[in-house]
């Protein structure tokens, strides 16, 4: 008999995390890697939010909190959605978690059964499908082409839509394509929601804040009839460069909510108080700076795709969010290059130019490999040239 579980042999460990814990490794043992890998800010946190930080270590804000957050964060969850996205919660309709990926796990552990179906657009964010497993659900994966602009259909969806969906997952601006569905776009998903009345919708909105161009950010949840079954996730890791501090957050139907602070209060108990005082300080403190590091993303999303698009074989869109490009590498798979996949294309790039970068098929779409381009411009410079002389070679 196994002393590992049934349910934990169903899923992977994330493969994102897997790249970026290689790179640690290779670069310890003196190899000069540039890690595309990782999906988050190089930027420091701000300092207006340490010193939030350090002044509650200092005030004794060190204790254990309430399950599922303060009421100072809370609070300025609840004035966040209604400054930036015009929704109006009460308290009770929020709660805090250890990162948005511990939120996502709570309800997903909170609400499905087995065989409960979750339809997931691919590509997808890598965790959506092994988290849906690990609590006994069955992930529906939609693959959504390129030519569609990998951004999940009307017509796809009321095809996926079985009597066993409980939830659709939306996440806009996207991990790992970068590309946003505009207001337009949403309301036509939304016709085949509210036709049918069950489904509800986990709406995956972290990138929120990272958008360019005349991107116009839109969340499902301002469509009045379908805010009380949409479970708005979000959280400070990638707007305010917190990834470590480790906390999210999400807005929804109270029945949801206390289903999750019931799992929180057997498991993690709360998360840090001192993250949460720092985060109270990032919503409610100067958000000037995220225009700054927005339009920092944007040179080098703009330098990326360029270089991209000039290396003979691979070709990429331009997306309007994130910090991630999906470039499209079909060519260079084949006899002639001796690479049958995307995982044989990351793994030559790695070993022969010390470029990391992650593979299409972990997100749900062959063919495809994710740069992450939340790196400085020095490091881009570099690695554009390393990915241009091993297409080259190939
Ligand atoms: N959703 C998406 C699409 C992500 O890319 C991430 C980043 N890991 C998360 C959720 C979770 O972020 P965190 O746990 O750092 O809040
Ligand atoms: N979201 C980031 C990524 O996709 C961080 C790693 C993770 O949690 O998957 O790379």
């Amino acid at each position: 008999m196994s002393i590992i579980s049934d349910s934990l042999k169903r899923i992977k460990p994330s493969p994102t995390i897997a790249v970026t814990q290689k790179v640690r490794e290779l670069r310890a043992a003196g190899k000069d890697v540039i890690g595309l890998g990782a999906g988050e800010p190089d930027f420091d946190t701000p300092e207006n939010i340490k010193q939030a930080a350090i002044k509650a270590i200092n005030e004794g804000d060190t204790k254990y909190t309430a399950v599922d957050g303060t009421p100072a964060l809370k609070k300025a969850i609840v004035d966040k959605f209604k400054r930036e996205n015009n929704l109006d919660y009460s308290i009770d309709q929020i709660t805090v978690g250890a990162g948005g990926k511990q939120v996502l796990y709570n309800t997903f552990s909170a609400t499905l059964n087995k065989g409960d179906e979750v339809i997931i657009p691919a590509p997808f964010w890598v965790s959506y499908p092994d988290m849906v497993l690990l609590a006994g659900g069955k992930p529906r994966i939609i693959k959504c082409t390129e030519e569609e602009g990998f951004k999940l259909t009307p017509k796809k969806l009321k095809k996926s839509i079985t009597k066993k969906t409980k939830w659709l997952i939306l996440n806009s601006p996207s991990n790992p394509t970068g590309v946003g569905y505009t207001k337009k776009e949403i309301q036509d998903l939304a016709k085949v929601l509210l036709k049918n009345k069950k489904v509800y919708i986990l709406s995956d909105d972290i990138y929120e804040h990272i958008k360019y161009d005349d991107f116009n950010f839109y969340t499902i949840a301002q469509i009045k009839k379908l805010k009380d079954r949409t479970l708005t996730m979000n959280g400070v890791s990638k707007s305010y460069a917190m990834t470590g501090w480790r906390i999210g957050y999400a807005a929804g139907p109270k029945g949801i909510i206390s289903a999750i602070r019931k799992i929180q209060s057997q498991s993690t108990s709360n998360p840090s108080s001192v993250s949460q005082a720092a985060a109270v300080e990032a919503l409610n403190g100067n958000q000037n700076f995220i225009h700054v590091r927005a339009n920092s993303f944007k040179d080098r999303r703009d330098f990326v795709v360029n270089c991209l698009n000039n290396i003979k074989g691979i070709s990429c869109k331009k997306p309007n969010g994130a910090f991630y490009v999906f470039p499209n590498c079909k060519k260079l798979l084949g006899k002639k290059t001796k690479l049958k996949t995307d995982t044989d294309f990351v793994q030559k790039l790695l070993i022969k130019q010390n470029v990391a970068t992650v593979q299409g098929s972990a997100f749900g779409l062959d063919g495809y490999f994710r740069i992450s381009y939340a790196t400085s411009m020095e490091n881009l410079k570099k690695a554009m040239g390393r990915i241009k002389s091993f297409c080259e070679s190939l």
